[in-house]
Parts: structure tokens; C-alpha cells; sequence
């Protein structure tokens, strides 16, 4: 197992004050949260400290104010519905490292939650400010790092704060690392990545870092495209990054050094329009009869059959990215076919399977099988760069602490 850091241990949080930092970019609608998926997730957290008597200060970004305080991007009807998700109070602090916020804290109870404002309405949040970090948690005595899917921002919350004081990780970090950690820490092999998306360019380093890593790798949707150009594949107008043909070379090569097997279509659903229903056909790359205008805009079945042959005897599988335009049915049939079958491998008992990043988690919607997958991670940018061997700040940090 890689390293992991020290998870909080809420029975020595007793009347402590904590800072908590989480992930509350809820969608918003008129000036109120209209989802409260986000919202929810780190309750049980703040719940628990609660139930310590600590003092609980909830900090948290919310979009890009770009450093300026800008009033539609205020923490406050935020603070409002995480009140309403703990069924306890949660007072909002218009400040975050003013006299104002300093007094809130020392004022609070045992058992009180406040919640901070924006901390990027400050530009030494983003600047990874150390002074600003010291402000910060000047009035707390532990900090807690519960957002995952901040930490790989070097931003003064996140990484500077973790220093100056004891800094734990949540329970929602910890379930993250602790699901990455069960494919790429520790896999059960074999290990099966299946990697699909628009553009080779977005996922280089992915690319790289899986082939090294994973026992089978699947390419599928529109970077397909570019490993097929590579190969002499006339394409037709498919979309695809000709100056990256080496590139797709050398990530083939990569995978031949270190026995990595890429599998890559050998037939797909080719269309002339990027149209839901668009009249299609099913084409054969050997053949390579795909005329000018035609664009392949999903896996055909030999593909879908050769991924499904080569992941079902796999132990672990992670994935990001669709396997086709799979928001223009019929061209959603191969990321469907396969998610289902990872998701039926996956309740069985014959596979632990992780996805996440960027389309992923719609095209797992669309399939239907969100529950059936082993853990699907909402991170987004962090689960990328992790995803990509990238040490995450945030987490360093962690590790960084007693
Ligand atoms: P990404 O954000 O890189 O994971 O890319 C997701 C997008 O790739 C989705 O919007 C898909 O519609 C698109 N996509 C997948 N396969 C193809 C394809 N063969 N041609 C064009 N777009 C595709």
C-alpha cells in the first residue's frame, strides 16, 4: 500500500476548535443551492466533530472570484444549506482572516459550526500565501483536510495551512485514497484501464503513466482516432490530432516495453453528421473504405467484443473517458455495452472498478451503472492528476504532518 495519511481520530477532536476544509461548489440557481449532493457529503464529517464539542470552522472556495470579493459568489446561502443538510446551526462569517472571523471563532461554543467566506475572495489564497495561511488558523488548534477534489491545488488552504498545524485527513478524503489506492497503490491484478475521450492532447500523461502501470490498456473514442492514423488508417473527417501521431507511436511503444496490451478498435460506427440518429454504418479499419466525410464516432462490436474479452479476466479496472459520442445515441452502444459489463464484473465480485474525471461520470449516468461500479469518484482535476502519477499537494502535505 502507498502511503497514506493520518485519518482524523474524532474521539481526540473533544473540544477542540478545527478548521475543516471542504469542497462546497454547489450548483446555484437565483442565488440559492439548487443541489445539495455537495453539500451532504461532508456532513457526516462536521456531524461527528460536532458531536466532540469541537468548534467547527467550515472554509471553502466556491468558483473563481479571480481574488476579489464578488457578491454572487458569497459563501452565504451555501452556509444556509449546509445548516439545513446538518439539521444544526451553521453561522456565516462575511470575513476570513479579519477581525471579524478571529472574534466568530473565539466567540464560538462547543458543538458550534461557522462557515467562512469564499476564501478566494483573497488573492493569498491562491498564491499559497504563507502569511495568509497563518491568519488563517491562527484561532485553531487542528486542521482537517476533507477535499479530495482540492488537493491538487497548491492554494494557501490547502498545502500552507496543513503545516502549521497537527493536519488530518477527513473521512471523505481518506474513502477517496483509499479507493485509488486499492487500483493504482496496490491492484489486484491483472489491472485493465480503459481510457476514451475527445483528444489524445488532454491525456497524455495519463496515457503515459497507465501504460507503465496497468496489465491492459483500452483505447476508445475520438483519441482512438489518432493511434489509427498512426497505423496508416485513413480516417476520413474523424476528429483526431495528426501532429500527435509519433506521440500515439511512442505511447505504443511504451506499452510494448513494459507488456502492457493496447487494444485498440478494429472496427467502428462511422456517420457523415455529428447528429443524434444520424444515418451510420459499421466499418471495418482493415478495410479502410471510410470516405471523406464520414467521421467513426463510436467503437463498432469487434471492439466492444475484444474489450470486453480482454478486461473479463481482469481483478482491478479504473476509467475515464467514453468509448464514443455517447451523447448522441446510437453512437452511446460502446461505452454502454462495456460500462455494463464492468458494472455486472463489478457486482459479482470478480472486479474492483473506479472511474471518474471529466465526462465520465455522465457517460456511467447514461449507462445506468453509477451504483454498480466499485467507487466513482466526482474529484474531477484531482482524480485526473492522480490518475496521471502526479503527486497531489494537498495530500503531500498531509503526509508532511504528525
Ligand atoms: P473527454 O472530456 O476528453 O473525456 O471527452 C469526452 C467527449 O468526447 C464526449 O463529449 C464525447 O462525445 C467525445 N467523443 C468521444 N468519442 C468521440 C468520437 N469518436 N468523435 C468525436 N467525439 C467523441
Amino acid at each position: 500500500m502507498s502511503q497514506l495519511p493520518h485519518p482524523v481520530k474524532f474521539a481526540e477532536m473533544r473540544n477542540k476548535t478545527v478548521m475543516f476544509r471542504v469542497d462546497l461548489n454547489a450548483p446555484m440557481k437565483d442565488g440559492k443551492v439548487s443541489d445539495l449532493t455537495r453539500i451532504k457529503r461532508p456532513a457526516a464529517g462536521i456531524l461527528a466533530l460536532v458531536e466532540q464539542g469541537a468548534k467547527v470552522v467550515v472554509a471553502s472556495h466556491f468558483g473563481r472570484p479571480k481574488g476579489k470579493p464578488s457578491p454572487e459568489l458569497s459563501l452565504a446561502p451555501v452556509a444556509e444549506a449546509l445548516s439545513q443538510c446538518l439539521d444544526h446551526p451553521v453561522r456565516f462569517v462575511p470575513d476570513i482572516v479579519g477581525d471579524v472571523a478571529a472574534a466568530a471563532i473565539r466567540d464560538m461554543e462547543q458543538g458550534d459550526v461557522i462557515m467562512l467566506e469564499n476564501l478566494r475572495f483573497d488573492p493569498r489564497e491562491e498564491a499559497n500565501d504563507t502569511a495568509f495561511a497563518e491568519k488563517l488558523v491562527a484561532e485553531v488548534d487542528v486542521y482537517i483536510n476533507d477535499a479530495f477534489s482540492c488537493s491538487h491545488r497548491a492554494h494557501a488552504s490547502i498545502t500552507a495551512a496543513a503545516d502549521l498545524r497537527p493536519a488530518f485527513a477527513g473521512p471523505l478524503m481518506m474513502a477517496e485514497l483509499e479507493a485509488l489506492d486499492q487500483v493504482l497503490g496496490n491492484p489486484k491484478r491483472p489491472l485493465a484501464a480503459v481510457v476514451g475521450g475527445a483528444k489524445v492532447s488532454s491525456k497524455l500523461d495519463l496515457l503515459s503513466n497507465l501504460v507503465k502501470q496497468a496489465d491492459v490498456l483500452i483505447v476508445g473514442g475520438g483519441m482512438a482516432n489518432t493511434f489509427l492514423l498512426a497505423d496508416g488508417i485513413a480516417i476520413g473527417a474523424s476528429l483526431a490530432e495528426a501532429d500527435l501521431v509519433d506521440t500515439a507511436r511512442e505511447i505504443k511503444a511504451a506499452a510494448l516495453a513494459s507488456g502492457c496490451q493496447l487494444v485498440l478498435p478494429q472496427d467502428g460506427v462511422v456517420a457523415s453528421a455529428f447528429s443524434a440518429h444520424a444515418p451510420h454504418r459499421t466499418v471495418h479499419f482493415a478495410d479502410s473504405d471510410i470516405a471523406s466525410d464520414e467521421m467513426i464516432l463510436d467503437a463498432g462490436p469487434d471492439a466492444i467484443a475484444a474489450a470486453m474479452a480482454a478486461i473479463t479476466p481482469c481483478h482491478t479496472l479504473i476509467w475515464n473517458g467514453p468509448m464514443g459520442a455517447f451523447e448522441l445515441p446510437p453512437f452511446d452502444a460502446a461505452t454502454t455495452a462495456l460500462a455494463r459489463h464492468v458494472g455486472s464484473l463489478s457486482q459479482n465480485g470478480s472486479m474492483t472498478s473506479v472511474a471518474g474525471g471529466g465526462d465520465t461520470i455522465a457517460a456511467l449516468n447514461h449507462a445506468g451503472v453509477m451504483d454498480q461500479f466499485s467507487y466513482v469518484s466526482t474529484a474531477g482535476g484531482a482524480f485526473l492528476e492522480w490518475l496521471e502519477g502526479k503527486p497531489l499537494p494537498g495530500v503531500v502535505a498531509l503526509l508532511g504532518s504528525a
